[in-house]
């Protein structure tokens, strides 16, 4: 690990025209940082791309050794990119960024100093708009931000971007985190840190498309419900109770009906009906609280994380 180091880190799945322009614009803020004692690290990694993004790389790193590539052996998700870069990463700084230019370069110095010259741990991008997003894909997103914020403990932000700069102290934390289905936009809440937010508004793709269908997209949204939020597991309890609690309506209805001599015999079965659905929720649901527990348990996170100490 190096203090005098930018890791910047690049998740490709199919960028063969993205690549080139990035590492172009990118190239663009060495100076800056070399006057800053500041080295840049590229670190590709190819995430199983079916087109040439690794000869592209390969070719990049012909001419400059600072170019890294990772490349997997077939597609494991953007998640699991992230990952691999920041496992390799050299740097005392660590940043995201996507191959598209839709994270801009330029924004790399203002970042850098946030982080030495105002004390920020990590610095974070959001999109205040979705300009050129369909409409039904921006209303599930904002649905989806929504849900997280009542169900979830863990701060996820609206329009959080994956492109960030940290300190390697960051890094560090979200590296101990071991879990195996990963959802970093949860992850970086998670572990907290000094946390400067920056915005900006949506970029175009500078090349080729997106690789998240909208299909995609519901999926890692159920990955991050589910990673952050074990609120799902009451839904039995809470159903439960409900029955519950029309089954002994029911009872008062049809103990009102019997004294006045009508014939409850259907009443008296949806009761019984209902009592024991309830019954049988309810105990679903408490096995799911405990079920709750376990999942934290396996999961093994870190009990807390240091920002500082004496
Ligand atoms: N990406 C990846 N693996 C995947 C999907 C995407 O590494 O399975 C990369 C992709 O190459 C890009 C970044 O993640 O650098 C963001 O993807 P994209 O631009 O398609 O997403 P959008 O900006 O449309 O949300
Ligand atoms: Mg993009």
């Amino acid at each position: 690990m190096s203090q005098q180091i930018l890791s910047i880190i690049v998740p490709c799945y199919n960028e063969e025209e993205s690549v080139p322009l990035f590492y172009a614009e990118a190239d663009k803020q060495t100076a800056f940082f070399r006057e800053n004692g500041v080295e840049l690290e590229f670190i590709f990694v190819d995430d199983g791309s079916r087109d040439k993004t690794v000869e592209v790389v390969k070719k990049l790193r012909e001419s400059d050794e600072r170019v890294h590539l990772i490349s997997f052996s077939r597609n494991f998700g953007k998640e699991a990119a992230i990952l691999a870069g920041l496992e390799k990463a050299e740097g005392g700084f660590v940043t995201l960024m996507d191959a598209d230019l839709q994270d801009p370069p330029a924004l790399l110095p203002q970042m850098y100093s946030h982080i030495t010259k105002d004390g920020f741990d990590c610095v974070a991008t959001r999109r205040v708009d979705r300009k050129g997003e369909p409409p039904i894909r921006s209303w599930f997103a904002r649905r989806f931000y929504g849900l997280m914020r009542k169900i979830s403990t863990t701060e996820i932000v609206d329009g959080a971007r994956d492109f960030r700069m940290m300190t390697r102290k960051v890094v560090d934390a979200i590296l101990s985190m071991k879990e195996y289905n990963r959802f970093s936009k949860g992850i970086f809440g998670w572990v907290g840190y000094r946390t400067k937010w920056l915005e900006y508004e949506n970029i175009q793709r500078a090349a080729g498309e997106t690789k998240w269908s909208f299909w995609k997209l519901f999926k890692y949204s159920l990955e991050g419900i589910m990673a952050f939020s074990t609120a799902p597991l009451i839904i039995p309890l809470v159903m439960g109770i409900i029955f519950c609690a029309a089954a002994a309506a029911l009872l008062i209805v049809s103990i009102v009906r019997g004294v006045m001599g009508f014939d409850v015999g259907i009443l008296i079965l949806s009761c019984v009906i209902a009592f024991v659905s309830g019954i049988q929720l309810a105990c679903l649901g408490i096995v799911g609280m405990y079920f709750s527990k376990i999942y934290l348990e396996v999961k093994n996170r870190p009990k807390y994380l240091i920002r500082e100490e004496f």
